[in-house]
């Protein structure tokens, strides 16, 4: 098995990466993305704290989707120099269906938070799945992120309590009660999550208030599109 030099990817803010064997993956989850068996591994790809926003904001991209946009150019030029000539498929970002956090749980990236965005202990819930790539290639498989979930001991759950429409109360997130606060003209979380502001895990990586902005703006747009 070969290893592969991740440098770049970590320049350029796309710094969580994780190899998997993918004729070792749950079938529901390897089936819908290589139903042909063509390829080997599967490379899950995403960023943690801030650095591939500011990367981002550097390359000044004029684009509808900067963020994918600037993660696919990445990610192809990257492999095009490590792997070239290698079979391979992005598969995200796309519009096929990917399983995104059942790959974040078998990576221990993803652990799920009461506001149900995934939480580690190595960057909080700062952290997002960016790029899905299938490669015909043996190269070496990487271990699990170490560490429990954070939410395991966190006695106080500041997140439960900030939560303006209290919508994560005994365990069980109602998303309804999420949207109907988030579209009111008044809502604090148009822009923002209150609870996950209010996680103390890994305050350092949080996301600078544009980061932020940017994802909740996109996602209250979805709401608001399909009521
Ligand atoms: S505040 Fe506590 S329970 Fe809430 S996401 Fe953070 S660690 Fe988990
Ligand atoms: S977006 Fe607002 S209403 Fe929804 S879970 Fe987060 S804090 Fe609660």
């Amino acid at each position: 098995m070969s290893a592969i030099d991740f440098s770049a990817l970590d320049a350029a803010g796309l710094n969580l990466q994780a190899v998997f064997d993918l004729a070792a993956l749950p079938a529901d989850v390897r089936a819908p993305l290589d139903p042909a068996g063509a390829y080997r591994r599967l490379i899950l790809i995403g960023h943690g704290g801030r650095t591939l926003w500011e990367r981002v904001q550097a390359a000044r991209l004029s684009s509808e989707h900067p963020i994918d946009d600037f993660t696919r150019a990445t990610v192809v030029a990257w492999l095009a120099g490590q792997l070239p000539g290698v079979a391979h498929a992005l598969v995200y970002p796309g519009d096929g269906p990917v399983g995104l956090q059942a790959l974040g749980r078998l990576a221990g990236w993803h652990h799920e938070s009461p506001f149900r965005v995934g939480v580690n202990a190595a960057w909080g819930s700062w952290f997002a799945y960016r790029a899905v790539l299938l490669v015909d290639a043996d190269l070496a498989v990487t271990p699990p992120m170490a560490g429990e979930s954070p939410c395991a001991a966190c006695a106080g759950q500041a997140c439960v309590s900030a939560c303006p429409a209290d919508a994560l109360r005994e365990r069980a997130f109602s998303l309804a009660k999420c949207i109907a606060y988030r579209r009111q003209a008044d809502s604090r979380c148009r822009v923002t999550c209150v609870a996950r502001t209010s996680c103390p895990v890994r305050p350092e990586h949080r996301y600078d208030d544009a980061q932020i902005a940017h994802s909740y703006v996109r996602s209250l747009a979805m709401i608001e599109r399909w009521g």
